[in-house]
């Protein structure tokens, strides 16, 4: 992990803000989320966008035209819209796979024979699942996306908190450990028996969901299939989740850290190139009963929203690590969670914890 241009780079700032949504893994009823972060393109070269809801989430590509790569702009725009059109396509394809409320997807498979014999799956599934596992470890069970049935008490539209011995039941069933997973002896796309990879959730009341981790995927595939194209300015914005690629030593892009309980300003504003930011905060879906603010995101060990954190900021080279580091340090709270990030190489944090107090990470404190 190797984010550049972020080291030294943060300066605290008070900007006008616009609404991104974000949000993976809800069914399409949900309302769409409002925006965590705010990209601001540094230049005036002429850009292809498209604002599209996405995995129940607004967002925004795009592509900024080099006209040196071929003389004529409508060329470029055409293969910009080209290049978009193929980043929708595979954000759909992705939550086919990985929808936990799609009854045929891989994921709805694998829940729905829990307990029961393993399910074959693909490599794409297999390595974001064993990757989910590698989070899991490191953050001793912060993360884990066998959070589900204790996820599933809390009905954000109805606000209610469910009875404590509901809670205490609903985590005898959450251990990423439960997630079998068994590869080919070849991994490759194809292995010489054509056989694939398989998973078994080896407990019936166990399941998974990847909320905290497909969406930030659909953003590196997105971001793949720009730099196939042949485009390197580029930004890809899910709400809580980005990319954005620019030219080398130019910062082609400003992100703005939303603050989490002042709706127009930012936290902090950093120039931002071939990097990922991913922010899980506690302010887009909560409610308030008796004073307390229950969120979205689920403490696995205790079945209680976590609280030690207002919101969580990650940058690192690829979206989906920053996503679920997002979440896993969300849980963790901030000394904890702080600690994990430094041992993390190219990772860097900003952590708002519950008091409003801000903490960052070594490469974010360099510039302050
Ligand atoms: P958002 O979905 O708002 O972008 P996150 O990336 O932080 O925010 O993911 C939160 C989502 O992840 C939840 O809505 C839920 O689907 C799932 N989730 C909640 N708690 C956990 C957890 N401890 N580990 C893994 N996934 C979780
Ligand atoms: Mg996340």
């Amino acid at each position: 992990m190797q984010p550049r241009g972020c080291k030294g780079s943060v300066q605290p700032a008070l900007l006008a803000f616009c609404l991104m949504g974000l949000l993976f893994g809800h069914s399409p009823t949900h309302a769409e989320r409002a925006a965590t972060q705010y990209l601001q393109p540094q230049t005036q070269q002429p850009t292809v966008s498209r604002d599209v809801s996405l995995m129940s989430t607004r967002v925004v590509f795009s592509i900024v035209l080099d006209n040196n790569i071929d003389n004529s702009t409508d060329n470029n725009t055409t293969s910009a819209e080209k290049a978009i059109d193929q980043a929708i396509n595979e954000f759909r394809r992705i939550e086919a796979v990985m929808s936990e409320w799609q009854p045929d997807s891989e994921v709805s498979r694998i829940n729905r024979n829990a307990g029961g014999d393993a399910v074959e799956i693909s490599f794409e599934l297999f390595r974001l699942l064993q990757a989910a596992r590698q989070i899991s470890t490191l953050s001793d069970g912060a993360f884990d996306i066998s959070f589900r049935s204790a996820g599933k008490l809390w009905d954000f539209r109805k606000a209610t908190v469910p009875e404590p011995d509901q809670v205490q039941q609903a985590i005898q069933h959450i251990d990423y450990r439960r997630l079998e997973l068994s590869a080919p002896a070849m991994d490759s796309e194809v292995s010489e028996q054509g056989e694939l990879p398989k998973a078994r959730i080896s407990h019936a009341e166990t399941s998974i969901g990847l909320g905290a981790i497909a969406k930030g995927y659909a953003v590196d595939r997105a971001a793949q299939l720009f730099r196939q194209a042949g485009f390197d300015a580029f930004s890809i914005n899910a709400g809580g989740d980005l990319y954005v690629a620019g030219r080398k030593d130019e910062n082609l892009w400003k992100v703005g850290i939303q603050h989490p309980r002042e709706r127009d300003k930012l936290m902090a504003n950093l120039p931002a190139s071939n990097l990922a930011v991913a922010t899980s905060g506690d302010y887009e879906r909560f409610f308030i009963h008796n004073g307390q603010r229950y969120s979205h995101i689920i403490n696995p060990h205790t079945g209680y929203p976590a609280s030690d954190c207002q919101s969580v900021t990650i940058i690192a080279e690829r979206a989906f690590w920053a996503d679920a580091l997002a979440t896993a340090v969300f849980v963790l709270g901030p000394s904890k969670g702080l600690a994990l990030v430094e041992t993390m190489n190219g990772v860097e944090t900003l952590i708002v914890d519950d008091q409003g107090e801000v903490v960052m990470s070594s490469g974010f404190q360099g510039t302050r």
